[in-house]
């Protein structure tokens, strides 16, 4: 069992940002990873479970272990003339799995291309990209409960599935280790195309010899993502840092007032509207600024980074002084979508 000491966690996030764990193992196994927990030394210490590291951002040294999945394999456990289900273990790297299915040509999850992470993290906040979420394809996961050892399969339902949220970021929280999930794709793949720039993406893509296929669906997403976002390798960032802030429409209408444009977007709540985080920080003046060694991605408000040695602290004091200013400007309390490790 590979058990490490006083680890260095900057490989680990893509922010980068270097902090130090006293203890780190990589999961290949169920039994391994109850081995682990169950040791006396580490039984009682707090336990931290790392994917990618793309949805993270450490304020601090973590005084404890942390545990990286790395089970891996993807099993087809059905198959119909209609769809395929998959049984996915959770340290499958997300965008491999896409691409598996855009090669097989199984239809369902190419809207969520070049997304970073592990698959065992995709249920935690369900996460979601040109209008498809993974709550759309998603059957079962099953997890083990860290004081107990005990495992569990849990349900869509019972996964409480949100905008960016789930049970597991929420009553759940730090409990389950998930191990592997189970998706449904179909073979009569229906194009999710009335998003964002993919129409205009496939068209240019089309003109250019390519059929329309889950392949060219996926290749246009890719393009236009990494127009749009900066890449971690190149510099530390999480994504997203902030939820879209759904509203009640009085507040939409007193913004409408100085800014007759601002885009929204209806909610199944017919009082509520859903504003985009991104135009409240830019129009707070946050677009490309650069504090220090943090700032906001020159293209993209939304987008925390680390232009160098930044430390956590700095990235989470920069997300502060954003959430006050929106907040002072248009009423609005923004929540982070990154999971914050060490602050609360
Ligand atoms: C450039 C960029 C673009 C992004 N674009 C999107 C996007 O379009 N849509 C979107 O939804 N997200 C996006 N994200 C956020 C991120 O990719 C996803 O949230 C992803 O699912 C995180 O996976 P991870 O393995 O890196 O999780 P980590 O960052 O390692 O962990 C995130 C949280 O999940 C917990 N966790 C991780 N694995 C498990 C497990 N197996 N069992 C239980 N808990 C676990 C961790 O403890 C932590 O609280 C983006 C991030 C970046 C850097």
């Amino acid at each position: 069992m590979l058990l490490q000491k006083s680890i260095s966690l900057q490989a680990y996030n893509t922010f980068g940002i270097d902090v130090e764990a006293n203890y780190f193992a990589n999961i290949t196994s169920i039994h391994q990873l109850r081995q682990i927990i169950f040791k006396e030394e580490l039984k009682d210490i707090p336990k931290l479970i790392l994917g990618g590291g793309s949805n993270i951002l450490f304020t601090g040294n973590f005084e404890g272990i942390v545990l990286l999945n790395a089970m891996k394999g993807i099993t087809l456990i059905r198959e119909t003339p209609q769809e395929v289900w998959l049984q996915v273990a959770g340290g499958e790297v997300w965008h491999d799995l896409v691409q598996y299915c855009v090669q097989k040509n199984w239809g369902g999850i190419e809207n969520l291309s070049l997304i970073p992470g592990s698959v065992g993290a995709a249920p935690i906040q369900n996460i979601g990209a040109y209008g498809v979420e993974l709550k759309d394809v998603f059957i079962s996961l099953d997890a083990l409960h860290l004081p107990t050892g005990q495992l569990r399969t849990f349900s869509k339902e019972e996964c409480q599935f949100d905008y960016r949220n789930s049970i597991f970021k929420q009553s759940l929280k730090g409990q389950y280790f998930i191990y592997s999930v189970c998706l449904c794709l179909q073979k009569q793949p229906v194009f999710n195309t009335n998003y964002g720039a993919i129409q205009q993406t496939l068209a240019q893509l089309e003109q250019a010899g390519k059929e329309r296929s889950i392949a060219t669906l996926s290749e246009a997403i890719c393009q236009i993502r990494s127009q749009k976002l900066p890449d971690p390798k190149v510099i530390g960032n999480s994504g997203s840092f902030f939820k879209n802030p759904e509203v009640p429409r009085s507040i939409l209408e007193a913004i409408q007032k100085n800014y007759p444009k601002v885009p929204n977007y209806p909610l199944k709540d017919p009082n509520k509207v859903k504003l985009p985080a991104a135009w409240l920080i830019e129009k707070c003046g946050w677009k490309g600024k650069v504090i220090g060694n943090t700032g906001t991605y020159h293209k993209q408000a939304l987008v925390l980074v680390n232009h160098g040695n930044a430390t956590g602290k700095e990235i989470y004091n920069l997300s502060e002084t954003i959430l006050q200013s929106v907040k002072k400007q248009f009423d609005i309390e923004l929540e982070r979508e990154v999971n914050v490790i060490g602050m609360n």
